[in-house]
């Protein structure tokens, strides 16, 4: 049966978020509905909210929730009422070239629909009274009391742990940790450069703190995210700007670092990481940037200086092996991920949700439901 649900609606670029009842249609054949628990307050949202991100609207956006199994469409048989999930932006469909090729995160069956705010078939589930169609954000839809997504894009967690630390793994944790451990593969000794300390810049530190990097030089413009990212295992903290670059090289034998990091999205930073990055160093892109645009990343010196540069998508995760596997690692002290939680929101602030992310001075704020 279609149900009422509240959700924070954007209705267009440049507008506030405001919140509206809408109608949630009952999970198709292989789609499930999750109550959600949680949901991240995300950067990626937000270039929606600018225009930054192409989306058809009106929109419900929200892509690292956590919450429960509600009800299952005809079909589905991996998950059932009252399972624990974290909500997955890339599912696997397990049937194409990148799921056959060990790349899930890069599943061809899913994107083009999903990133369209649409369901496989290409229509929505959440839609208003009149009929007409509400679009889903990564086909998730998360700032919503209740979502229905693609069974696959649910990851279940044993039960026992916070939905809402849970919930941060869906986006910040696997983007960030993945790109330390699977995009750069780090290993013990390696030094290296992040810049960005946002969600995504503090999990690609402890990450590389896990793997025993070192130095972990955090480069951010905000002296208060400095600071954090000491708090998840960076060694140095430099302000970004004026001579970061010296700094840069001054803590890495004068050559630049192993491995840089650039967790923003934006040109100049991405072109900062690439100057950051020793001669036969890898420069690694984890930061979202907005479609269109372009960074200028010399060939001559990366023949010459023989450097790596390297997109990671979704820290190039297996979604399956890795949610439950950063769930067990911050069991074991391993990872941080309670202390990701800087401030928990209501649904109705979710405005000023995204003006505390913007100011810089928070980890991660989270929507409780
Ligand atoms: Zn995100
Ligand atoms: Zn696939």
């Amino acid at each position: 049966m279609p149900m009422s649900i509240r959700a924070a609606v954007l209705e267009g670029a440049r507008q506030p978020f405001h919140i509206e009842n809408l109608i949630l249609d009952a999970p198709r054949a292989g789609e499930v509905r999750v109550r959600l628990a949680a949901c991240g307050v995300c950067h990626s949202d937000w270039h929606v909210a600018t225009g930054d991100t192409r989306q058809p609207f009106p929109v419900v956006c929200g892509h690292e929730g956590a919450g429960v199994i509600d009800s299952v469409g005809e079909g589905v048989t991996a998950l059932k009422p009252g399972d624990h999930v974290i909500l997955n932006w890339a599912p696997a469909c397990d049937e194409c070239f990148y799921c056959q090729h060990g790349q899930p995160n890069l599943c061809a069956t899913f994107t083009d629909p999903l990133w369209e705010g649409t369901m496989l078939d290409g229509t929505t589930r959440l839609h208003r009274a009149d009929g007409s169609p509400v679009y889903a954000y990564c086909g998730l839809a998360a700032f919503a009391e209740y979502t229905v997504v693609p069974h696959q894009a649910c990851i279940p967690v044993r039960p026992d742990i916070s939905l809402v630390t849970a919930s941060l793994v869906g986006c910040a944790v696997a983007t960030g940790v993945g790109a330390a451990w699977y995009t750069a593969d780090l290993k013990p000794g390696l030094s290296v450069v992040v810049i960005g300390c946002g969600g995504v810049g503090l999990n690609t530190i402890q990450g590389a703190a896990a793997r025993g990097a070192a130095p972990i030089i955090a480069v951010d413009l905000n002296p208060a995210k400095l600071a954090l990212a000491q708090q998840f295992g960076a060694t140095h903290g430099v302000l970004s700007g004026g001579d970061a670059l010296a700094q840069i090289r001054a803590l890495t034998g004068g050559r630049g670092a192993d491995v840089t990091f650039e967790a923003v999205g934006t040109s100049a930073l991405q072109e900062m990481a690439f100057a950051a990055a020793r001669p036969g160093g890898t420069v690694i892109l984890e930061g979202l940037s907005p479609m269109g645009t372009a960074t200028n990343l010399p060939g001559a010196v990366i023949t010459r200086q023989e450097k790596t540069i390297k997109g990671s998508y979704y820290g190039s995760v297996d979604a399956r092996r890795d949610f439950p596997l950063f769930i067990e690692e911050a069991a074991a002290g391993r990872l941080k991920l309670d202390e990701l939680v800087s401030r928990t929101w209501k649904l109705d602030e979710i405005n000023d949700a995204y003006a505390e992310m913007l100011t810089g001075e928070v980890a991660r704020g989270v929507i409780v439901f």
